[in-house]
């Protein structure tokens, strides 16, 4: 009831952690135009995508636990092409493609309009690693080696090619299935939880939902948001999601 804002262009650098009281993270410390500044809060969400802050230092730092498992974490590089043969502009179908000496990573083609189509190649490090190639090498082999025929006639959009890096949400060994998503005093959400789908290479979905769900964990327990009241929210999460990325996990296997 006492309102919100937002600020733009603010870095937020640290966590506040009260080390009297069981590490409780009790707020963020950042920079905007060089100057600090430190907010206090019941409660810190993180939301800062792949490499948040807040995910980096409640896993690394006060758990101690792995903040990449390379089963779990995907790579993906992609470019745009013009003029591939065979795509079905109209109906825009996502094409995927499990090519011999890639797989178990897999091969994407998908229109966005006016004859230009995405490609691209995603793989978990653990695979990569087991590859001579790297992504970019291995994605020149597919199409100049497998799909030749289909790229005859294509052009590559100079300088449209971009490596990125997936926080997969495939069910881990450990009791609490996905990675922690939780610390006292704090929740993640998205990618800084590490939800993305393992076989469609999806987050943005997966982000809302969970950002929904830790509201209404927040709701329930605002006064005092501990360890516990973390571990609700991310069984929670994994009872929405746990099944669908359960079996893209197998699918991407
Ligand atoms: C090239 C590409 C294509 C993709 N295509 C799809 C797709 O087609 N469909 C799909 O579902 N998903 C797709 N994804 C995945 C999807 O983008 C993510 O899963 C989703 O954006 C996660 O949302 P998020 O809010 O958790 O993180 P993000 O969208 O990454 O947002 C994190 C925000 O935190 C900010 N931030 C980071 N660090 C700090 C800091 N220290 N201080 C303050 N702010 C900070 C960032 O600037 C950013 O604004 C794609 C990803 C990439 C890279």
């Amino acid at each position: 009831n006492s309102g919100g804002g937002v600020i733009q262009n603010f870095r937020v650098n640290n966590l506040l952690i009260d080390k009297d009281k069981n590490d409780r993270i009790i707020g963020v410390r950042g920079t905007k135009r060089n100057k600090d500044y430190e907010f206090f809060a019941s409660l810190t969400i993180g939301a800062g995508g792949v490499n948040c802050p807040v995910s980096k230092t409640i896993i690394t730092d006060i758990y101690k636990e792995n903040f990449i498992d390379k089963e779990h974490w995907s790579s993906a590089f992609r470019q745009y092409w013009k003029g591939i043969k065979g795509v079905n502009y109209e109906k825009g179908a996502i094409e995927f493609h499990y090519v011999d000496g890639v797989i178990p990573g897999y091969f994407w083609i998908f229109p966005i309009g006016n004859e230009m189509c995405n490609v691209g190649l995603g793989i978990t490090l653990k695979d990569l690693k087991n590859k001579k190639k790297k992504l970019k090498e291995l994605q020149k082999y597919i199409i100049e080696e497998r799909f030749s025929e289909r790229f005859e006639n294509a052009s590559l959009m100079e300088g449209s090619g971009k490596s990125w890096q997936l926080p997969l949400g495939s069910p881990r060994k450990s009791r609490l299935k996905p990675r922690r998503m939780f610390a006292n005093g704090c929740l993640l959400i998205g990618d800084s939880a590490s939800l993305v789908d393992p076989f469609t290479g999806e987050g943005i979905g997966n982000a809302l939902l969970s950002a929904k769900i830790a509201i209404k964990h927040y709701t329930k327990n605002k006064d005092n948001f501990g360890d516990y009241n973390g571990e609700e929210y991310q069984k929670d999460v994994w009872n929405n999601l746990g099944k669908e990325l359960t079996n893209s996990f197998k699918i991407q296997k």
